[in-house]
């Protein structure tokens, strides 16, 4: 229908009278005026002329043999493609004209024979432009529901996605609080870490202190001791010496204990000392061959393995970083130790070591006379000796030499034995220690 409005700007106008003269009289007065008319003689022509070309408006005869206009007015008003379009009745001059039912069956208006032809002619104009009012409001009404429909599908679209917002803000929010509470606690953790590790170190300070006092005491006493000690020693064995014949046996009974008090103290002053020269030392650490350690070690102890008959065997050793004089004093204290707690049979002990992630494992192990579960771990403690001097002589310093030692190489030692069932010392050393 735009296409006919396009090609006939005024209106493709299709006139319906079976009276030829009417036809002809309406169809020039619209060709004047610039119309496409088209026109039909009877109702039927005219419903199949609308239903090929609907036309713009229908001037439509009542009276009418066959299928008067009202009749025809009602198919075309059944129809969705030719319902819109306006009908103009147009009565004759004599007719019985019912206006009530031509606006009922769908006129928009009439027309009365004989024709005034300005007033047809407005008529005509008025409805066309009513009619393209009507198309153009009709289009630019679906415009608008296209446009409501799409707008509620992005509207609901935007609903939906806001929901998901809303849940995923209220998750966030929740993992936020979370994280907020977690790192209030952890705020509070490292407070309290703090607070302990400075009172660690304090202590650790403290103790630092403590130990080098008692260290600097330790070796004030001792060597102080030891001038006083030794005169002790030589006046006795001078009187031993000279007034020998004329003191009694008991006196020189007492004589000879004296002096053997002062060569135990003399000892017991040395391990001291050499206790206390631990923590001394400033000795850079060094690459140092283990092998060549034990070696020295059994050199010093040689004597003592060659009277006992004691055999030491020693497995494959590595290099580490220390001080070689603490090593090797580490491993005469142990091998000594293993050979001195002996049994009847001749000592056998075996120094081995095998490699533990970052540390070497070392083991000094003997067939000697064990050591009591419950005495494992004070025997690391300095003076701690579970024997008389009868038994075996000692100071129960040794291993807490040891111990130091290790300790300065930053590794631990420890003991397992059974009763009778020898001992095995084990300490770690770190493949690349630094001086502690
Ligand atoms: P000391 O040998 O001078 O008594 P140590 O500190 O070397 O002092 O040893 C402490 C104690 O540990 C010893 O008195 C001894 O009872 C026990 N002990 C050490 N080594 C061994 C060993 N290899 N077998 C059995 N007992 C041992």
């Amino acid at each position: 229908m735009d296409n006919n409005l396009q090609e006939t700007p005024l209106g493709n106008i299709l006139v319906v009278d079976d009276t030829p003269e009417n036809l002809r009289l309406l169809s020039t007065m619209l060709t004047q005026r610039g119309y496409v008319p088209r026109c039909v003689i009877n109702g039927k022509m005219a419903l199949r002329a609308c239903n090929y070309n609907p036309p713009d408006l229908i001037l439509l005869d009542i009276m009418m043999p066959q299928m008067n206009g009202y009749e025809v007015c009602q198919h075309l008003k059944l129809d969705a493609k030719t319902r819109d379009i306006p009908v103009i009745f147009i009565s004759a001059k004599d007719e019985v004209f019912d206006k009530v039912n031509a606006f009922t069956v769908g006129g928009v208006d009439y027309i009365s024979k004989p024709f005034q032809f300005e007033e047809v002619l407005a008529r005509i104009e008025s409805h066309l432009t009513l009619r393209k009012l009507q198309k153009q409001l009709k289009e630019q009404n679906i415009l608008l529901q296209q446009e409501i429909s799409s707008r509620l599908a992005v509207e609901e679209i935007l609903h939906e996605k806001n929901q998901i917002l809303q849940q995923e803000i209220s998750s966030r929010c929740a993992v936020e609080k979370a994280l907020q509470e977690q790192n209030l606690l952890l705020q509070k953790e490292i407070g309290n870490r703090q607070c302990a590790e400075s009172a660690l170190l304090k202590s650790y300070q403290e103790l630092a202190r403590s130990n080098a006092e008692l260290e600097q005491f330790a070796y004030v006493a001792s060597h102080d001791l030891q001038a006083p000690l030794a005169t002790i020693a030589s006046y006795a064995q001078l009187l031993e010496k000279r007034s020998k014949d004329q003191l009694d046996s008991q006196a020189n009974k007492f004589i000879g204990n004296i002096v053997q008090g002062c060569t135990r103290m003399q000892t017991l002053i040395d391990d001291l000392l050499e206790y206390s020269r631990l923590g001394r030392s400033q000795k850079p650490f060094q690459p140092t061959d283990c092998h060549q350690v034990v070696e020295r070690a059994l050199a010093n102890l040689q004597w003592v393995i060659r009277d006992t008959q004691a055999v030491v065997s020693c497995s494959e050793l590595p290099v580490v970083n220390g001080d070689i004089s603490q090593l090797v004093q580490l491993f005469q204290n142990l091998v000594g130790n293993a050979i001195k707690y002996r049994q009847d049979a001749p000592p056998v002990v075996s120094v081995s070591a095998c490699k533990h992630q970052d540390h070497w494992l070392f083991s000094v192990s003997d067939n000697g006379i064990g050591i009591a579960p419950q005495h494992q771990e004070r025997i690391f403690q300095i003076f701690q000796r579970l024997h008389t001097q009868k038994e075996y002589s000692g100071t129960g310093i040794g291993l807490a030499i040891c111990q130091k030692i290790v300790q300065r190489h930053g590794g631990r030692i420890w003991v397992e034995s059974e009763p009778s069932q020898g001992s095995t010392f084990h300490f770690t050393l770190n493949e690349n220690t630094f001086d502690l």
